[in-house]
């Protein structure tokens, strides 16, 4: 098919992807009044969602169960409180001056026309407790025409990359080639290649690690009045998983705090290398305490993954409970100490770090990597000193021969290769996104699907409008021990057995419908990648709404670190005022739409070179291609449905 007809068939559907959503908006709607009362109580409403028609009247009044509330609604102005049963409505004016000016009146029930169509929630703005910023419900008014949109639209990319894979070309959906970034910046390299470099840049951040922990221990037991949890479970969090992994990879682990005192003392240097002419243990080196090595048998992510379920089981009192992230970061950091007094290298963040698996795996689509420059200087080079060590550099802290090194899932971008390395050979490197495209056995494609389910879990957990989740997962304050249980079988069930089950019968499925052009191991492996973009574009939509929403809290925590009522720039008392709230959705089904084109063409250039036949390509293609678009389905229901 000639290049103009196959634009012409993309245009056309996508006129039938999006034409066939909005005519929906056009069926006859009969206006009605709908009388709600809306019970709220810790931490969540009843009724949960609200459905009504455009153009329906709502008359609501509030009630509380317990302690005040509120009720403030993206996209409308409205906003109550209610108190000792008394509910109150804020009216906003300006003065004759142009002057904003606020005031709460007392109403018994309050009217409003649901005038936009779409999902908007509603959210509690009286602090109420530990899960106050989670403490929401929806409205939904339909025609829903923003989701019918967006789900129409995935369909339509599926049936696009599919049509496409039909008449591949060798270079499409590749993207463009690879740049060594420290060529293009001789000053970054002299800097990199600095012995200071490391050190400098983890500094600060074991400053501002360590005031965290003492924050966490000794200010306010309020979250959202604490700086560790602001900082650390909504900033730090929202720009790791939406700009640091996709662009940088493992660039935290650069950075990152936490094993760097056990890295120090097992050197037993800040900046400079101990090197022995004389290799220990292959190494040219001496560590401090056993020196011994991980045991081979345990050389997988299996352990990551599963100390993974079990902080995410706890996930909603971690991020709400300064003291819980003072205790997980003491224990990791008495761990990283244990360990380098045993073993040599970086074991903790290779084989053990819950927030190192979740990098690894999906450090394999971003945009940087670290690699050398030509592989056969390395062949050619006997000495390896970016293995073994060299007088420039300590041998590769995460035990990686860069060398043959095709994939970014244990590199730490700890540029040691590039000090060490006396050839000039290591360059970091910018790249399409998705570039490495193989997991390497059964342990890495289950870190794809537990992340997955996580992502979805804390969408629902989270993001969703049922309380009586929120107090199965927020067992320490609710005491609810049998729900609790029954959260976390449901997670680690969907996680190990149904995910995983399901995605192993789609490949084998996949692989049968191509003819079998390999074993059905390799071909699991290679179709799993699919879910990675997916993957990585999942948590950043649900991360979005946390800064969206709640800036306001990272405003007042600069202010008031501690909570112990300073105002040290201004902003302690700056008010809730969600960033374009009734966008959010919408924008949440952009990325979500991102993530399902990037994960069917990054997994089919995986599986391009296995299977030669454009027609088998599809046929390989068309279950995986199924699987992500159903995922992505149901994260649009919870997102945008
Ligand atoms: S030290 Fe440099 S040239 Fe030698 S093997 Fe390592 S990266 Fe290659
Ligand atoms: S030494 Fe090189 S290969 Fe090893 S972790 Fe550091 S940057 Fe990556």
């Amino acid at each position: 098919m000639s290049r103009k007809k196959t634009w012409l068939v993309i245009l056309l559907s996508f006129e039938l992807a999006v034409l066939i959503p909005l005519s929906l908006a056009f069926l006859p709607i009969t206006p009605r009044t709908h009388t709600i009362l809306l019970e709220a109580r810790k931490f969540g409403y009843s009724p949960a969602r609200i459905v009504v028609n455009k153009g329906d009247t709502i008359a609501l009044s509030m009630a509380s169960a317990d302690v005040p509330h509120g009720f403030f609604l993206d996209g409308y102005p409205l906003e109550l409180i209610n108190k000792q049963g008394v509910t109150f409505r804020k009216y906003t004016w300006q003065d004759h001056e142009g002057k904003p000016i606020t005031d709460w009146d007392r109403v018994s029930s309050t009217k409003f026309v649901a005038s936009r169509p779409g999902k908007f929630t509603f959210r509690c703005i009286q602090t109420c407790g530990n899960l106050h910023p989670f403490m929401t419900g929806e409205l939904i008014v339909r025609p829903n025409t923003s989701y019918h949109l967006m789900a129409s639209l995935s369909i339509w990319t599926v049936f696009c990359v599919l049509f496409l894979i039909r008449f591949d070309s060798p270079t499409r959906f590749s993207g463009f080639k690879r740049i060594n970034i420290l060529d293009r910046l001789p000053g970054l390299k002299r800097l990199v290649k600095h012995r200071s470099f490391q050190f400098l840049i983890i500094l600060p951040n074991v400053v501002v690690f360590y005031l965290f922990i003492l924050s966490s221990l000794w200010g306010s037991p309020v979250g959202n009045r604490n700086v560790a949890i602001i900082f650390v479970w909504i900033l730090w969090w929202f720009v790791l998983k939406a700009i640091i992994v996709p662009l940088g990879g493992r660039i935290w682990c650069m950075v990152c705090p936490l094993p760097a005192p056990a890295e120090w003392l097992s050197r037993k240097r800040l900046t400079t290398v101990k090197y022995f002419q004389k290799p220990f243990k292959r190494l040219h080196h001496r560590f401090t305490g056993l020196q011994k090595d991980w045991p081979k048998k345990m050389d997988n992510i299996w352990l990551q993954n599963i100390l993974f379920l079990v902080l995410i089981s706890f996930g909603m009192i971690l991020i709400t409970r300064p003291i819980a992230t003072a205790i997980i970061f003491l224990i990791i950091l008495g761990l990283t100490l244990v360990l380098a007094l045993i073993f040599r290298q970086r074991v903790f963040c290779l084989y053990l770090c819950p927030v190192g698996g979740f990098l690894g795996t999906y450090s394999m689509a971003s945009m940087t990597a670290v690699r050398v420059i030509d592989p056969d200087i390395c062949k050619k080079h006997r000495e390896k000193s970016c293995l073994a060590g060299g007088p420039g550099g300590w041998a590769c802290p995460w035990n990686q021969y860069i060398g043959k090194m095709s994939r970014n899932n244990y590199c730490g971008l700890c540029t040691e290769c590039i000090k060490s390395c006396p050839k000039d050979n290591v360059g970091v490197f910018f790249r399409p996104f998705g570039s490495d495209r193989m997991l390497r056995g059964y342990d890495e494609m289950f870190n794809v699907m537990i992340m997955l389910v996580v992502a979805i879990a804390f969408s629902i957990t989270m993001l969703g409008p049922w309380g009586f989740i929120k107090d199965a997962a927020n067992v320490t304050e609710s005491g609810q021990i049998i729900p609790f249980l029954i959260y976390l079988a449901s997670i680690w069930t969907l996680a190990l057995l149904i995910f995983p089950g399901l995605f192993a019968l789609t490949a084998k499925g996949a692989n049968r419908l191509a003819g079998r052009p390999a074993d059905d191991r390799t071909v699991t492996l290679k179709l799993a990648y699919t879910l990675i973009p997916v993957g990585i574009f999942a948590w950043i939509a649900f991360s979005l709404p946390a800064v969206m929403i709640n800036y306001n809290y990272i405003l007042s925590v600069i202010s008031d670190p501690l909570g112990l009522g300073w105002n040290l720039f201004g902003t302690a008392d700056y008010p809730f005022n969600p960033l374009y709230p009734q966008w959010i959705p919408l924008i949440q089904g952009g990325i979500l739409l991102a993530g399902l084109y990037f994960g069917l063409t990054r997994g089919y250039l995986g599986l391009k070179n296995l299977v030669q036949e454009p027609s088998r390509r599809i046929r390989i293609m068309i279950l995986p291609s199924l699987f992500a678009l159903l995922v992505v389905n149901l994260l649009l229901k919870l997102y945008m449905g």
